[in-house]
């Protein structure tokens, strides 16, 4: 289908982007950034904006660098960026891991982490990682910047703390240096949305677990940090019996949807197996 018809701006910096924003009284404007969701969203007329604001030309909203002990991605780099980038891999392998598994590769080289981030669709890849890593989330608005923890950042059913006169700038990530990690997506086809997955990062200390993060992708309407688990792994024996313990309550308290790609009850047993494997091929252990 093709869209509505709509204005169209790709202004050059954030502050002139912020303009346009809060320039709209009733009139309807969207933030373009790899369009690899919001152009299916306006062919099918689930949005009819009257204004596009593309951030494609503005300089400073695409990298990868290092900022003390954070390392920064620029809200417009693609997934492609992420999953290649050399500084990803040695900090934050959880986060390259699972940008490996999103779509195809020319979804990948379109798509933007921040794009994935405020679209906030639950089986989306990279919202776990960014959660089970503790990234901090720059927001830029008429106000000024605030950064938001990832733990508040993830509102409800595709919905974040940005609003919509509001542009998501940069993610900061505290360095996993030396940390394993392993994302653990079950689909059905090859390069179809999550059923369900499981992020796990580990720090090891000889054979054992010293630390571990964990998160799950459509097991509810917002990615799901696995306390619990994260704390009975700390301290654990890297092998089987020990991870498959540890891990047996991670679909507790979880609401995750019913569908033709499995019932709820089935998802539930899923995130169970795919916690063990992503948790022990985490920690070397397959
Ligand atoms: C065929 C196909 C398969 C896919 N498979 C997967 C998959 O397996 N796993 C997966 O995780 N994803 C998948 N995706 C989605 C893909 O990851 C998208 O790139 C992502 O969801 C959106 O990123 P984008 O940069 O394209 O954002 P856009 O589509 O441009 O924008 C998405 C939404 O976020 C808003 N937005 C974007 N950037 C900003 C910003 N910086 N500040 C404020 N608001 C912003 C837009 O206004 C819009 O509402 C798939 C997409 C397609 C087309």
């Amino acid at each position: 289908m093709i869209p509505a018809a709509f204005d169209y701006q790709a202004p050059a910096s954030v502050e002139e982007a912020l303009q346009l924003l809060s320039g709209g009284g009733d009139t309807e404007i969207k933030v373009l950034a790899g369009g690899q969701s919001l152009l299916p969203v306006l062919k099918m007329r689930l949005a009819a904006p009257d204004l596009v604001v593309d951030l494609a030309k503005i300089p400073g909203l695409t990298g990868i660098r290092e900022d003390g002990d954070r390392i920064v991605v620029g809200a417009m780099t693609t997934h492609h960026e992420v999953a290649n980038d050399p500084l990803v891999a040695e900090h934050l392998l959880l986060l390259q891991e699972a940008a490996k598994t999103v779509a195809d590769p020319q979804v990948r080289h379109r798509g933007t982490l921040g794009g994935a981030l405020v679209h906030a669709d639950p089986a989306g890849d990279l919202l776990a990682p960014v959660l089970a890593l503790d990234a901090e989330l720059v927001i830029s608005g008429a106000a000024g910047r605030r950064t938001v923890p990832a733990a508040e950042f993830f509102q409800g059913l595709f919905t974040t703390a940005v609003g919509e006169d509001e542009i998501l700038t940069e993610i900061r990530f505290p360095r996993h240096t030396g940390w394993g990690a392993r994302y653990e997506k079950f689909t059905r086809v090859v390069q179809q949305w999550s059923v369900v997955s499981v992020a796990a990062s580990v720090r090891m200390d000889g054979g054992a677990i010293a630390e571990a993060v964990v998160a799950l992708t459509n097991m509810g309407s917002t990615p799901i940090r696995a306390s619990s688990v994260e704390q009975a792994l700390a301290g654990c024996a890297a092998t089987a019996e020990a991870v498959g313990a540890a891990v047996a309550g991670v679909a507790e308290g979880t609401s995750p949807p019913a569908d033709l790609n499995g019932d709820a009850d089935y998802r539930r047993q899923l995130a169970v197996v795919l916690a063990r494997r992503a948790v022990l091929a985490a920690a070397g252990v397959s």
